[in-house]
């Protein structure tokens, strides 16, 4: 078959699973046996520690690493992406691999015009705040863990977001004890993703701030899920997947400018 093949170990069933990215015409999608799940946060239908896309009982989880990787390459259609399990590989935990994959591609089509938001929003959900000021396109994510992680942040253009890609995710050694006691995390293992205990993390780590650039990753990959980019200063303090995929919902309520509305309204009342 062709496509461009990555394999691995999903890091919460522990499964085997293939992936092909295949060149096609129309938005992004994942092909789950004969279902075709579209790119779209109105697809989301979990976010356990991850973003799970499904439709009609097809379902497929952590996607939100291949889709940072795809957007930074410019990917914003054009792709399909064939996955045999349940959930996307974990890889070493970073989006890195899923760059080397992406590049395989070659050239994306034309971007899509960019959401220009209408007026500024502040947005919270379960201890998390994400504000939007209208404005050249940049994010800024703060995080608040307990030690050894502490507070940390990260701010950038998008010009910078290929550098989140090599950024693993993590976790504390007592929240994975907890869910493998519940039969969850089944693929955690070393090389995939960094772990802390109290006295630090447990492999020597990329940036010391990896741990808010895999947060700002993890951003950058759920907001792919509008499906363009945002133009727009988002600030997102103590992010989660479940408030990225909420915070769009919301998003989508809201009126946004059309190319004519920023250019002129004289412009517009001509043309219409
Ligand atoms: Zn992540």
């Amino acid at each position: 078959m062709s496509g461009v093949r990555v394999s691995g170990i999903g890091v919460h069933s522990g499964a085997a699973v293939t992936v092909r990215l295949h060149r096609s015409e129309g938005p992004l999608a994942f092909r789950l046996g004969a279902t075709i799940v579209a790119a779209d946060v109105d697809r989301v239908v979990a976010t356990p520690r991850c973003t799970v896309l499904g439709d009609g009982g097809a379902t497929v989880a952590m996607v939100e690493h291949l889709l940072a990787a795809l957007a930074v390459a410019g990917f914003w259609s054009g792709v399909v992406i064939e996955v045999d399990g349940p959930e996307l590989p974990i890889l070493d935990g970073s989006a890195a691999p899923w760059r080397e994959a992406v590049a395989e591609l070659g050239a994306p089509p034309p971007p899509p015009e960019a959401l220009h938001v209408a007026h500024d929003v502040r947005f919270e959900h379960e201890g998390t705040t994400i504000a939007l000021r209208k404005g050249a396109p940049s994010l800024d994510v703060a995080v608040a863990f307990d030690a050894p992680i502490g507070s940390q942040a990260w701010s950038g253009t998008p010009e910078r977001y290929g550098e989140l890609l090599d950024a693993r995710t993590f976790a504390f050694r007592h929240e994975l004890e907890a869910l493998w006691a519940r039969g969850l995390a089944l693929g955690a293992a070393p090389g995939r993703g960094i772990v802390f205990t109290a006295h630090g993390p447990e492999v020597p780590l990329r940036s010391a701030d990896e741990p808010v650039r895999h947060k700002a990753l993890d951003a950058v990959g759920d907001f792919v899920l509008l499906g363009r980019p945002l133009a727009a200063a988002v600030r997102i303090d103590r992010g989660s997947h479940a408030a990225h995929v909420t915070f769009m919902r919301h998003l989508r309520t809201l009126p946004f400018m059309s190319a004519d509305e920023r250019s002129s309204s004289s412009v517009s009342r001509s043309r219409a």
